[in-house]
């Protein structure tokens, strides 16, 4: 019997022996291993800067803090997303506001972000769902012109390039996660990266309870060698020095699992293109812009979704359904009036996706299991 998740980390003996190199030194936290694999990190993606953080959730709170979020302001993301895209401003007291994604990218829908936007509003945030880059550059002209932060999430991006640059450091602020089923993984973790160094030093200091211990960076004057000061809110959302010497062992295999992701994604193309009533992911159009495939979302349009859910786990094929539209969750009903039929393209995709399994380690009988399975269930 198969047995065949939608994700999973790939943790190689070299990995292991690279954390325990650290357990065994000096230093668990707040140690050389952070700087390295924040510096790892900035320069795979070609940014200037780069801190990390103990997940991708606190990540995107403190890039909603250095972007000014204030009680009322208003963050613009898509519905079809992890509720964490959201919830990280609602955290400062922001209000999420939606836009119905695109048909063709599921991503959100760029041309309806400029009719949504009012004065309140203060951030977009843009996700790279699936790993597919959404076209970023309108989305900067607007929030140039309107005097808004971007903040990209890109759990779901790193590795992927977009006009021959990788998904990085365009936005104001670019989410990266690493819990274990996303491209690279520390356990837990994150990253934003920047090239503005003021977001820089304010993600800093929010992510150690909003603690300098800069003497250039004093509001007061130093009483002694051991003070510091607290000059913001902020929280401890600190890494360990071993997630991160696993991140770094991590990056290096980065593009032989990027390639794997994308041989996997080449089979599924070819042994379910000619299925009827299966829809199959978009392929960028532009040659220098490449999907990272953290997931293989298939839309069932004939058959029924739980039905093809249920048939492939009985089989041994564990799916996922990414994502239950975030406006549709409990807590966003209840507190901001959302209700079904306020996105219905979101709505759509819904009802028909499944995420099939799509992880580096899997073998191609795997593959092909999945492939015939789904041929089976869908002829
Ligand atoms: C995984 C993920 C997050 C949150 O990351 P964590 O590291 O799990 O906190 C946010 N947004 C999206 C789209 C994700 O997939």
């Amino acid at each position: 019997m198969m047995n065949i998740p939608y994700a999973r980390q790939w943790i190689e003996e070299e990995d292991i022996e690279r954390v325990a190199k650290v357990l065994r030194g000096d230093w668990l936290t707040q140690g050389p291993a952070v700087d390295a694999f924040e510096q790892a990190v900035a320069s795979y993606v070609n940014a200037k800067y780069c801190v990390a953080f103990n997940s991708g959730t606190a990540a995107l709170h403190a890039a909603m803090y250095a972007a000014g979020i204030q009680p009322g302001d208003e963050v613009l993301t898509t519905p079809i997303t992890f509720v964490a895209t959201s919830n990280s401003a609602l955290y400062l007291g922001g209000k999420p506001l939606f836009v119905d994604i695109d048909p063709k990218t599921y991503c959100l829908d760029i041309t309806k972000i400029e009719r949504a936007i009012t004065p309140a509003t203060k951030v977009i945030a843009p996700v790279d769902y699936a790993g597919y880059p959404i076209d970023i550059d309108p989305i900067l002209k607007m929030a140039r012109e309107k005097g808004l932060v971007v903040i990209e999430d890109a759990a779901h991006a790193l590795g992927a390039d977009r006009n021959g640059e990788k998904v990085g450091p365009q936005a104001d602020m670019t989410m990266f996660s690493f819990h274990p089923v996303k491209h690279i993984t520390t356990g837990e973790g994150g990253v934003i990266v920047t090239n503005d160094e003021t977001y820089y030093e304010r993600m800093r200091l929010f992510r150690t309870h909003g603690i300098t211990k800069e003497p250039a960076a004093f509001l007061h004057e130093a009483e002694g060698p051991w003070y510091y000061e607290m000059q913001a809110l902020g929280f401890n959302y600190r890494i360990t020095d071993f997630q991160c010497a696993l991140g770094s062992s991590q990056l290096e295999k980065l593009p032989r699992s990027l390639a794997r992701r994308r041989q996997i994604a080449e089979k599924y193309y070819a042994g379910l293109k000619d299925v009827e009533g299966v829809l199959l992911p978009p392929i960028p159009e532009n040659p220098h812009t490449t999907h990272a495939y953290h997931l293989f979302p298939v839309q069932f349009m004939r058959k029924d979704r739980k039905e093809v859910f249920l048939s492939l786990k009985e089989k041994g094929i564990f799916g996922q359904v990414h994502y239950i539209p975030a406006h549709l969750q409990p807590y966003y009903r209840e507190s901001y009036g959302f209700k079904p039929g306020d996105y219905p393209r979101s709505e759509a995709f819904y009802q028909r996706e499944i995420s099939i399994p799509m992880f580096p380690k899997m073998t191609d009988e795997e593959v092909d299991y999945v492939i015939s399975t789904i041929r089976e269930i869908c002829l």
